[in-house]
């Protein structure tokens, strides 16, 4: 499980995160949700060591994160697909597939791994030739989801990856992302603005407002009251 305790970060004077803590259970997808703004994006690059943490903690299976290099994510287990979906785009799709392999030491990148990611993405499988540029924007999540799957990660932590993608490619993206954490025991964190999809699939979420935990239970709570979907969910 990811522990975070009383995480606190800053950009200068702006506290863009205060006191967050929660746990994200092993096997399960936990929805980070919040406005522009409230600090989700904040929270996944302070535990994976990319913004540095002014106090607290973040651990996975009780090993320290945020004081752990970024690039050493990998070998612990944890797989970071930020926002925006970056590849290289002169490369080809099955090129960009095996860089994800590579953080994990695993220099070739085998056979065995990229099989796995085609059975799993039958639209990368279809243009693994293809040049990463040419992908559509659902094509192009797809790549990098499977690309830091190639590391075999554990744990998944995910930056709003439905954004500006049409409803029909969320939907078979988060089913994906479903059948993973169902299959493999995957934990995941997921970052959305997307509140009511990622609620459909998440078994948990936490709220964040101005770099403040204000809600952190059950999804079905989350998506059931009316209140909070009003005030902090935008459903
Ligand atoms: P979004 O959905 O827009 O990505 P978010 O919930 O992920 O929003 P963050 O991007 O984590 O929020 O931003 C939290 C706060 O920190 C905001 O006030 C933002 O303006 C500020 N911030 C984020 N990145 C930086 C930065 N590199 N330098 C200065 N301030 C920043």
């Amino acid at each position: 499980m990811i522990e975070v305790r009383e995480l606190s970060a800053s950009y200068g004077a702006v506290h863009a995160l205060r006191d967050v803590s929660f746990t994200a259970p092993t096997g399960e997808v936990t929805a980070v949700l919040g406005a522009n703004g409230a600090g989700k994006t904040t929270l996944l690059r302070t535990i994976t060591g990319l913004v540095r943490a002014r106090a607290g903690s973040a651990t996975y299976d009780g090993r320290e994160l945020t004081r752990t290099a970024p690039e050493l994510m990998p070998r612990l287990g944890i797989a970071h697909v930020p926002e925006g979906r970056g590849v290289i785009t002169e490369l080809t799709v099955e090129e960009n597939l095996r860089l994800g392999g590579l953080g994990r030491g695993r220099g070739k990148a085998g056979a065995e791994q990229l099989d796995r990611i085609y059975a799993l993405f039958p639209a990368v499988a279809d243009r693994r030739s293809a040049l990463a540029h040419t992908l559509s924007g659902g094509e192009r999540q797809m790549l990098v989801l499977g690309r830091a799957l190639m590391a075999e990660p554990t744990a998944l932590l995910l930056d709003e990856p439905s954004l500006g993608l049409a409803p029909r490619i969320v939907a078979q993206l988060f089913e994906l992302v479903q059948t993973l954490v169902a299959e493999e025991g995957l934990t995941v964190l997921l970052v959305e603005q997307n509140a009511r999809s990622a609620l459909s699939i998440a078994h948990r979420g936490v709220v964040l407002s101005l770099g403040r935990v204000v809600v952190d239970d059950r999804a079905d709570v989350l998506a059931g009251d009316d209140q909070l979907r009003h005030a902090y969910l935008g459903f």
